[in-house]
């Protein structure tokens, strides 16, 4: 905590504010911002405002500065917080996890790439062979995973599409022994359709532009991403190096030669199925472009009937038993081609996380042999959002982030509570806004919102978006966070008939509720799934990706959960390992929509600073006791400010020395004594200690 910068950069803890305000909150947010100090603590959480700039402090001193260092003996950083859980889980045993939160481009993915790197560059002194290559897999799937799962969007150039949070485990010597990704929600609408001004995921840019003319050949592409449906929005930047490296990272992981040319064989085919156009006579549908899918067959290993077939047609079972094919509508032949190369993409992105775990998941681990297997787990999950226009994937996004943000009330109070417990001291409870409520509106069963979408999911016949709204609207009139399309403002900008609005714990949000129903279905036609998983074919990868393909159309009774159940169980799943953990948490703040280095929008910031609940953080953190630090590590730093206690104290004990300290400068009142550990209540007392202590 120590002021290490001096006041001019301003408080490098919220924490030692003189009044807890907005004001001084943002004020001080602001100084540091222009001072070019990024990050600032509230305790042991770090608050990050993204500098648009590269930042002279990450190199090897800084890291050296931080490797085993409490977090006050160094400015605040990224760094000294990996420590912290790096500590944490190497001294005591524990697992712990960063979470890493904030809107787009608040800084949440960069940070935990050099969170990453900074546990890369502490572990493994010994340079261990095997354990230098996890750590290489572990750093090198981040390239990987941003060029199938990133994009440019209007608010980041890099966004990340997906949820990740990985697992790394830790040996007894706390030396990386592997890890684990989970993936989250990737959008994939995207791979059909982009808003204007974005791009499709990067990897199709890449492959489009830094292959080879022979490999482009062998793949039935051109090097132009205007001539494909899905990539012809969005400039080119720096796809040709970023191939380079994607591939370099491939291969470092062990992906195979084969496996390689198939990712590209999937990726081309997703592009010429997007080129893929019908027309229909009035009675039956015909497919216009008959060379793409060609080509399609060709690079999947199919018959150019079957994939006609399935572009056109859908097996359906009749009540009977009997089996029928259906012809598609051009409407319906365009759906299913869409969600065709939707399932095409999200499966191959599954399967190369599958593919990255299978390298490094952990393997002949003896827990007898080789002691606790520890890991810290590193979040980066997309951040709250409020566009114009809201849909299914922003009602996902926000849910999971009510969850998050029931998980930092409750861990960050428990584990306060916890602590002065343990220590056998008294506190008084503060209060909190409990979001729990909105949680409970999203997710409760029977009366939840995805539970009344899941019913008109399941409900045959043609229930539309409409009739699943006016369900909402009725079984949730009375929620308080809850606004029928009667009570939504008549804004004349907007058609608030199809809409309803969920005030959530980080403001207002409207959601229009068209397409809610076929994005929860998900729907893809079975014909698809055989046709992937097909027994001629020669390629052992499409069939790892679509083993529900291998049921026959009588055989696929039991409806499918739908995608809002999925996304719910899996995000359920996450909070309960993050719960588990010891948590360590970077709030990440966007300074200004323009990627500026040098604009502090106050508005915006205030607003964030607002939903993420930092002032009421703040409050917490000083509610009971600031800053608590060991005994002999109290000592340590400040026994030179005491003639009992320096050089050596004569005392009993090391509390007994922490006592003579505090006495000879009269802060009895502002302290606790703990079991093993002096509570302060306000920063004043350590900052009047620190002053001392630079004095002498
Ligand atoms: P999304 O939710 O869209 O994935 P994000 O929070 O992950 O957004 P990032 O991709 O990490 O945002 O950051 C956006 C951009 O901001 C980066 O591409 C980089 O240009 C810049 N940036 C973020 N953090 C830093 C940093 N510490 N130093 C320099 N530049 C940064
Ligand atoms: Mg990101």
């Amino acid at each position: 905590m120590a002021e290490l910068e001096g006041l001019e950069f301003g408080k490098s803890d919220f924490v030692l504010l003189d009044e807890v305000s907005m004001e001084q909150f943002m004020e001080n947010l602001k100084l540091r911002f222009e001072k070019g100090r990024i990050y600032t603590y509230i305790g042991e959480v770090v608050v990050s405002v993204n500098p648009y700039r590269q930042m002279d402090m990450y190199g090897k001193d800084s890291i050296e500065a931080y490797r085993g260092r409490e977090l006050y003996e160094n400015p605040p950083h990224l760094y000294a917080v990996s420590d912290a859980a790096y500590k944490a889980m190497k001294r005591r045993a524990k697992d712990t996890c960063i979470v890493i939160s904030g809107e787009s481009g608040a800084g949440k993915t960069e940070a935990s790439k050099y969170i990453m790197q900074y546990i890369a560059a502490i572990t493994n002194p010994s340079q261990r062979a095997e354990v230098e290559s996890v750590k290489n897999v572990l750093l090198k799937s981040n390239c990987v995973l941003e060029a199938f799962g990133n994009a440019k969007t209007n608010r980041n150039d890099n966004s990340s599409r997906f949820g990740k949070y990985m697992d790394i485990n830790f040996n007894f010597n706390g030396d990386p022994t592997g890890g684990h990704i989970n993936n989250y929600l990737l959008e994939k609408s995207r791979v059909v359709q982009q808003q204007e001004g974005e791009r499709n995921f990067h990897s199709f840019y890449q492959l489009l532009r830094g292959s080879s003319d022979e490999i482009l050949e062998s793949l039935h592409l051109q090097n132009d991403p205007a001539l494909y449906a899905c990539t012809k929005e969005g400039t080119s930047n720096n796809d040709r190096s970023s191939h380079r490296a994607v591939m370099n990272a491939l291969q470092v992981i062990g992906f195979s030669k084969e496996e390689i040319n198939s990712i590209y064989q999937i990726l081309a085919s997703i592009l010429l199925l997007g080129n893929v156009q019908f027309e229909s006579d009035g009675e039956s549908v015909q497919i216009l472009q008959l060379e793409a899918v060609n080509h399609i067959s060709d690079l999947t290993a199919t018959d150019p009937e079957s994939i006609s077939k399935s572009l056109l047609y859908r097996t359906v079972a009749t009540g009977g038993g009997e089996v029928i094919e259906k012809g598609h509508t051009e409407q319906d032949a365009c759906f299913g081609r869409d969600a065709f190369a939707k399932a095409l993409y999200e499966r191959l992105f599954g399967w190369i996380v599958g593919r990255i775990n299978s390298v490094i998941e952990v393997k002949n681990y003896n827990p007898v042999l080789h002691g606790k297997n520890t890991v810290i787990g590193v979040l980066d999950i997309y951040g709250f959002e409020i566009f114009d226009n809201n849909s299914f994937e922003q009602f996902c996004i926000n849910y999971c982030n009510e969850k998050l943000q029931q998980l930092f009330i409750e861990l960050i109070l428990r584990q306060e509570q916890d602590e002065y417990q343990r220590e056998g001291i008294t506190w008084q409870e503060i209060d909190y806004f409990n979001n729990q409520i909105i949680v409970d509106l999203v997710e409760q069963p029977h009366k939840g919102i995805i539970s009344i979408l899941d019913e008109a999911c399941l409900t045959a016949g043609k229930v539309t978006d409409m009739v699943c709204l006016d369900s909402m609207d009725t079984k949730l009139a009375q929620h308080p966070h809850y606004t029928s399309r009667k009570l939504c403002p008549t804004d004349k900008t907007m058609d608030f008939k199809k809409h309803f609005r969920i005030r959530h714990y980080a403001g207002d949000v409207t959601y229009s509720v068209e397409g809610f129903l076929d994005k929860n279905k998900d729907l893809l036609f079975q014909d698809f799934k055989r046709l992937m998983y097909n027994r001629f074919s020669s390629s052992p990868f499409l069939k790892e990706m679509w083993p529900d393909g291998q049921l026959s159309i009588t055989e696929v009774t039991k409806r499918p959960l739908t995608a809002a159940t999925l996304f719910k169980n899996s995000i359920v799943a996450l909070v309960d390992k993050l719960a588990c953990k010891e948590p360590y948490y970077v709030r990440c703040i966007k300074p200004n929509e323009m990627k500026s280095p040098v604009l502090f929008d106050d508005a915006r910031c205030q607003h964030q600073v607002a939903y993420l609940g930092l002032l009421e953080n703040v409050m917490v953190r000083r509610a009971g006791f600031a800053y608590r630090q060991p005994y002999a590590r109290f000592l340590q730093r400040y026994k030179m400010t005491c003639e009992y206690t320096w050089p050596n104290h004569l005392m009993a004990s090391d509390r007994e020395a922490v006592e003579a300290i505090i006495t000879q400068h009269g802060f009895q009142d502002d302290v606790a004594y703990g079991q093993t550990k002096l509570f302060v209540r306000t920063p004043r007392s350590l900052f009047t200690l620190e002053q001392e202590r630079a004095a002498l």
